[in-house]
């Protein structure tokens, strides 16, 4: 399952910064995953300061 970022996501934007495949963008008051381009490495969830991101 690919990564979802849940309405803790504060639009800081670090994630989109480190995803490998540019799977995250700027959505509508948070960042939204493509969950057909994810691969799940966890970059994302590693780098948010309030762990929005997690595995489904
Ligand atoms: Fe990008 Fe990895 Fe996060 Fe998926 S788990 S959105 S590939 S940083
Ligand atoms: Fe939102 Fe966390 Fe990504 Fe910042 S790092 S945009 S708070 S999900």
């Amino acid at each position: 399952m690919a990564y979802k970022i849940s309405d803790e996501c504060i639009a800081c934007g670090a994630c989109a910064a480190e995803c490998p495949v540019s799977a995250i963008s700027e959505g509508d008051g948070k960042y939204v995953i493509d969950a057909d381009t994810c691969i799940e490495c966890g970059a994302c969830a590693g780098v948010c300061p309030v762990g929005a991101p997690s595995a489904e």
